[in-house]
């Protein structure tokens, strides 16, 4: 791999582009890995960039560098598109939108500060609510932290930074933070996951019994199938992409709400 050019510094507390700064010795600018001085080499023959003094190693500073470019753009900023919301099935039924991308004003942003034991990249207040905000550059929010979130009730998405150009200019990176949503991922959405419980509020466990290769569950309140006047449901070819099933533990058991009248099954409203 191509090594990466360090195009960002930190000079007095705030992030500059190699752009902003002038050729030559430090200027103040310092490597926000290691806080090493570094120098801006800007030359004829060779691209723009920072470079630590001879004998510095640093392995980290291109990701970290990246990483605190994010942070910063953010907090100028204070604004910031999200992505569309929905409530996702274990079946195979269709997504349910709860919401549409939505662009946000932040009325303030905490930078890298613990909440319930878990330290996130940023929190930002929206509309009087905390939402996490992780940068990946190099490290993916994995499950654990993940189930982490969830289970602490907060809300949070991921900016995925990991495949853009590292030298990307500040300009076109302030775009992908603030206006751009394709590269922003929901961790958890509290919203989604209440919709999801009030849905399946409604529906009944119904056991899945296995015979022979087939996997069935009786009584199917749609009667997708019948047996001497007795309805079931095939799991696999009747249950899984049916609008009526909610959940499967392919093992287990189905939910279903097949039994609610059609006009009583609840529908989250899609918010603006
Ligand atoms: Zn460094």
């Amino acid at each position: 791999m191509k090594h990466l050019k360090l195009k960002y510094a930190l000079r007095g507390g705030e992030l500059v582009h190699i752009s902003q700064v002038e050729s030559g010795d430090s200027q103040g600018c310092i490597c926000s890995a290691c806080s090493k001085a570094i120098v801006a080499k800007k030359g004829t023959k060779r691209e723009h960039h920072f470079a630590h003094k001879a004998g510095d190693s640093c392995e980290h500073a291109v990701e970290t560098a990246l990483h605190d470019a994010a942070k910063e753009v953010l907090n100028r900023h204070r604004k910031i598109c999200l992505p569309a919301t929905f409530v996702t099935f274990t079946s195979y039924r269709e997504n349910f939108k709860i919401s549409n991308e939505k662009f946000c004003v932040i009325e303030s942003l905490k930078i890298e500060q613990g909440i319930s034991g878990i330290i996130p990249d940023l929190i930002a207040k929206i509309r009087g609510r905390e939402l996490l905000i992780e940068v990946f550059v190099t490290h993916k929010v994995d499950s654990h932290k993940r189930q982490k979130i969830k289970k602490l009730g907060l809300s949070a998405i991921e900016i995925d930074l990991s495949k853009i150009p590292r030298d990307m200019p500040i300009t076109q990176l302030e775009d992908l933070i603030v206006n751009q949503f394709d590269n922003k991922t929901w961790v958890n959405n509290e919203r989604a996951n209440k919709e999801y419980r009030k849905i399946l509020s409604q529906t009944r466990k119904l056991n899945i019994i296995l015979r022979g290769f087939a996997s069935h569950v009786d009584y199917c309140p749609i009667r997708s199938r019948t047996w001497h006047g007795k309805p079931y449901a095939n799991v696999i070819d009747d249950c899984l992409y049916c609008e009526h099933c909610l959940d499967v533990n392919i093992e287990d058991y189905v939910r279903c709400n097949g039994h609610i009248p059609q006009h009583e099954i609840y529908k989250p409203k899609i918010l603006l």
